[in-house]
């Protein structure tokens, strides 16, 4: 993230200093100018606002406001912290681009209250201030009904509501019906990635926002029957990988986030109950399933799945996840021969308590640090700060393999 607009910061100051001096040194104010003067700075005004919207530069404050707490809404809170620090999603947001975008008849009025808070946690004169989302809670209860049920909020939940809800007020694709799942004829010749491309621009044709940009990926399962050795190959978008935790293995000891990767990703024994349908055998058969990522995307939302439950109840594993903050390396989990696939983390959503009693926070990453957001107060970190037993979503932003060599 830091570092990232600089160069077009050099172009656009400059035209706004150029802009300035020119304004100042012939003393041009629109109510003063005479004709040619007023003309002269319409159009400079215009160039300026032209310049504005096509290098998207934006003046920011330094990111570090909170959120005040409205009654058990910390979920939403630590949340909204890291979408904030969303790079992509938050200059569209700023930018209010999405009005330009607008496919669908229907008000954006979610995404309007959204980036009303984050215009608050970004105002270049906001800090020592706090920003109260109830505005943006409210449009979202009322947008997600379901969601005022919930007793125990649960940021993951919040976060896969708030996307997909977004994602259907800036849809590119609002008219296009879901066609009938009409079964290809798979030829065998077809490659893997020729069928997943195919399937994701099919995913494409009714399903485009600036949400499917930054967060979707493709996930490929592979299903291998047991009784007459056909492979299957089926691709899932995905807005978030949730991981299980492996078991601790002595007391104490903690796991590393590759050891979920390496869970998720290993084969799994399906019996015949809950397995699908084979397509040579026509029916349900002892099988073993792979999954694996097909598309990376821009911003990954790892879920550390401590929630389990049982028939009876819900249980939490505090077990410590040790990660990466830099060049986390998916390229084992994707395609044969990908190469190296590198992220580096931006933003950590914690879950700290138990499953009935629990508080949500976030660190995120500034320009000049880390910082802990928890509600309405906002404190520097360092590093170390960041492994706790509490880490629970994961934000990892795809590192710019250019900008990855030139960094400090
Ligand atoms: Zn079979």
């Amino acid at each position: 993230m830091p570092g990232a607009t600089s160069d077009v910061n050099v172009d656009q100051g400059s035209c706004q200093a150029l802009c300035r001096t020119l304004v100042s040194q012939n003393g041009l104010q629109r109510e003063t100018a005479d004709i040619s003067q007023s003309v002269l700075y319409t159009s400079l005004m215009g160039l300026l606002l032209v310049a504005d919207k096509e290098k998207e530069q934006l003046n920011l404050g330094n990111g570090r406001v909170g959120l005040r707490n409205i009654g058990n809404t910390c979920f939403l809170n630590a949340v909204v912290q890291c979408l904030s620090h969303t790079q992509g999603l938050r200059d569209y947001c700023l930018l209010k681009s999405y009005r330009q975008e607008r496919y669908s008849k229907e008000d954006a009025k979610l995404m309007e209250a959204f980036s009303q808070v984050l215009a608050g946690l970004w105002d270049v004169n906001g800090e020592d201030t706090v920003v109260n989302p109830r505005h943006f809670y409210t449009t979202f209860k009322e947008a997600v009904p379901c969601f005022s049920g919930y007793s125990q909020q649960d940021a993951q939940e919040f976060l896969r509501f708030l996307l997909d809800r977004l994602h259907t007020e800036i849809n590119r694709r609002p008219y296009v019906r879901r066609p009938a799942i009409e079964k290809e004829q798979k030829h065998a010749k077809i490659r893997i990635a020729e069928e997943a491309s195919a399937m994701w621009k099919r995913h494409l044709e009714r399903d485009d926002s600036k949400i499917v940009d930054v967060f979707s990926g493709q996930l490929r399962s592979s299903l291998h029957c047991s009784v007459c050795s056909h492979y299957s190959t089926t691709f899932d978008v995905f807005c978030d990988l949730s991981l299980p935790l492996p078991k601790k293995g002595s007391a104490g000891s903690g796991v590393t986030l590759r050891d979920c990767l390496d869970l998720f990703s290993q084969e799994e024994k399906l019996d015949k109950e809950n397995s699908p349908m084979c397509e040579r055998c026509r029916r349900r058969t002892q099988c073993t399933k792979r999954l694996s990522i097909q598309r990376f995307p821009q911003v990954i939302v790892i879920h550390l799945n401590r929630f389990s439950m049982s028939r009876w109840s819900i249980s939490k594993s505090t077990v410590c996840v040790s990660f990466p903050l830099t060049s986390l390396d998916l390229g084992p989990y994707g395609p044969v021969d990908c190469g190296p696939i590198l992220y580096d983390l931006y933003a950590i959503c914690n879950h700290s308590g138990t499953v009935n009693q629990g508080h949500y926070t976030a660190f995120c990453l500034e320009d000049d640090g880390w910082c802990f957001y928890n509600d309405s107060s906002v404190t520097a970190v360092s590093e170390n700060e960041l492994y706790t037993s509490q880490a629970y979503v994961l934000f990892y932003q795809r590192s710019n393999s250019t900008t990855t060599a030139t960094r400090k």
